[in-house]
C-alpha cells in the first residue's frame, strides 16, 4: 500500500470525527482500507479513545471547581467557629481578672499604701497607679484584640482565587 492511501485514511478519520461526517463512498472506502490496514484502523481507534477522554475530561473540571470552592467555604465556616470560642475565652479571662481586681482592690490598695510609706511617694502618684491596676485586664484586651486583628488583616483574603 502506498503512503497516499494512509494518509488518505487519515484524513478521512479526522473528518470523520472533527468535521462530523463522510460521504457514503469516502466511509466505504475507509472502512475497506482500515480492515487491510492495522495501523489505519489502530489510529482511528487512539483517535476515538483521545475525543472520549477529551470530553470525559470536560466534565470533571467544573465539578471540581464547585467542590473546591465549597471546601474553602466549609473551611472558612470551621475557622469562624474555631475563632468563636476563643474570643469569648478571652471575655471570660478578662472579667474574671476584673472580678478579681475588685476582690483584691482593698489589699492592692494596701499594697501601695504600704509602696507609698517605703518610697515616700506623693498620694497621687500611688492614687494614679492604683487606678492604673485597673486598667491592666482592659489595655490585655485591648494588646490581644489587635494582635488578633494584625494577624487576620483584610477578611476576604480566602476568595481570592488562586491561593
Ligand atoms: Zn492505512
Amino acid at each position: 500500500m502506498s503512503g497516499n492511501l494512509h494518509e488518505r485514511a487519515f484524513e478521512l478519520v479526522a473528518k470523520a470525527r472533527v468535521e462530523g461526517g463522510l460521504a457514503d463512498a469516502e466511509r466505504e472506502w475507509l472502512s475497506t482500507h482500515c480492515e487491510d490496514c492495522a495501523f489505519c484502523s489502530e489510529h482511528a481507534r487512539q483517535m476515538d479513545r483521545a475525543l472520549r477522554s477529551l470530553r470525559a475530561a470536560a466534565i470533571p473540571l467544573p465539578a471540581d471547581l464547585a467542590s473546591r470552592t465549597q471546601f474553602r467555604v466549609r473551611l472558612r465556616a470551621m475557622e469562624l467557629r474555631e475563632r468563636e470560642p476563643k474570643r469569648r475565652m478571652l471575655w471570660l479571662a478578662c472579667s474574671a481578672s476584673w472580678v478579681f481586681g475588685i476582690a483584691s482592690a482593698p489589699f492592692v490598695w494596701r499594697v501601695f499604701e504600704w509602696f507609698g510609706k517605703l518610697t515616700g511617694a506623693p498620694k497621687l502618684v500611688l492614687e494614679i497607679g492604683f487606678g492604673l491596676w485597673w486598667t491592666i485586664p482592659a489595655l490585655f484586651a485591648v494588646m490581644v484584640l489587635l494582635l488578633e486583628a494584625a494577624r487576620h488583616p483584610g477578611e476576604p483574603d480566602w476568595m481570592k482565587p488562586g491561593r
